[in-house]
């Protein structure tokens, strides 16, 4: 449990944080609140050369209502989120959802930045900021671009973020009056969604249903065809590859897909 040697820098401006990873590329990776990066370097599954801290990076903890939109900095962490009354006013499960992650400990460390570059299929702020059609802006030696959320999760870990880009902002449209659910299904309350599920509106995404999160597209065209909330949940696994292991079979993921769902349609007033 003693991460493999490596060098340790601390960065107090994205500027300074870009030219580090700049500098050192492959060879670095970026520290938010090491809630999954320290427990993969202590399991030696990831062991840079360059650990760059950016937790001073306070410019990146914000959370603004910008128009129609809210602009959520990649550094604002979970407890941050669940407690913020812009969040509370204009997107409200964001909010509901940072407060579910994990344990105290976790909320009080973790980013919506590294939750969402680290791309854990089983996360849950990846399927909620998927659900309300976020864009991630990223920075990075060419400048500033923004990605859909609907392309940046590419598969288990995998994200089209380059070793020398910054993830700095996540954007999501504020959801007005539309009515949200989110039902996660966990063995022990601190654990990782089983299976979980968030709906926004007449949009519905899975946990930990795939390699990625998934929108449960059969679900929404049948909502949009005027399917009542049973009905649209009967189709929520179609589509879906779930794993098949220990704790959980393929079959009975799937058959949790179906029950959240339904659930969560129901909380959201469908
Ligand atoms: C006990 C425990 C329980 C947990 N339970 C849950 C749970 O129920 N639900 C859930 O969703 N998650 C859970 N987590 C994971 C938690 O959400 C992590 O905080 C999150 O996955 C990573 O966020 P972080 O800020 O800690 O990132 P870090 O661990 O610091 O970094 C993660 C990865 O993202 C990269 N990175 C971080 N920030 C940026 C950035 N701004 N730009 C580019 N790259 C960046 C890092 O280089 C690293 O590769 C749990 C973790 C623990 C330890």
């Amino acid at each position: 449990m003693i991460p493999a040697q490596f060098t340790y820098r601390r960065v107090s401006s994205v500027d300074e944080a870009l030219a580090a990873v700049a500098e050192h590329g492959d060879d670095a990776k970026l520290l938010a609140g090491g809630q999954s990066l320290l427990p993969l370097m202590k399991l030696r599954f990831a062991a840079p050369e360059v650990v760059i801290d950016i937790g001073p990076l306070d410019e990146l903890r914000y959370v603004r209502a910008e128009g129609g939109e809210i602009a959520i900095g990649a550094m604002s962490r979970y407890h941050d989120l669940h407690r913020d009354p812009v969040l509370a006013e204009h997107a409200p499960l964001l909010a509901h959802v940072a407060g579910e992650v994990g344990d105290q400990q976790v909320r009080h460390r973790g980013t919506i930045g590294g939750s969402l570059v680290h791309a854990d299929p089983a996360a849950d702020l990846p399927a909620a900021v998927l659900a309300v059609d976020g864009v991630l802006v990223a920075r990075g030696p060419d400048g500033e671009r923004r990605i859909p959320a609907a392309e940046f999760f590419q598969g288990p870990f995998e994200t089209p973020l380059a070793p020398e880009e910054l993830l700095t902002e996540v954007r999501i449209p504020a959801q007005g009056g539309a009515g949200w659910g989110f039902e996660k299904f966990t063995r022990r309350s601190i654990d990782w969604a089983i299976v979980g599920v968030v709906v926004a509106g007449s949009a519905v995404s899975l946990i930990n249903m795939g390699g990625t999160p998934l929108r449960a597209s059969a679900t929404e065209a049948a909502l949009a065809d005027g399917a009542s909330a049973a009905e649209a949940a009967a189709l929520a696994a179609e589509g879906t590859s779930p794993a098949d292991e220990a704790h959980a079979t393929a079959e009975y993921r799937q058959h949790l897909a179906r029950v959240l769902t339904e659930r969560a349609l129901v909380s959201a007033g469908r």
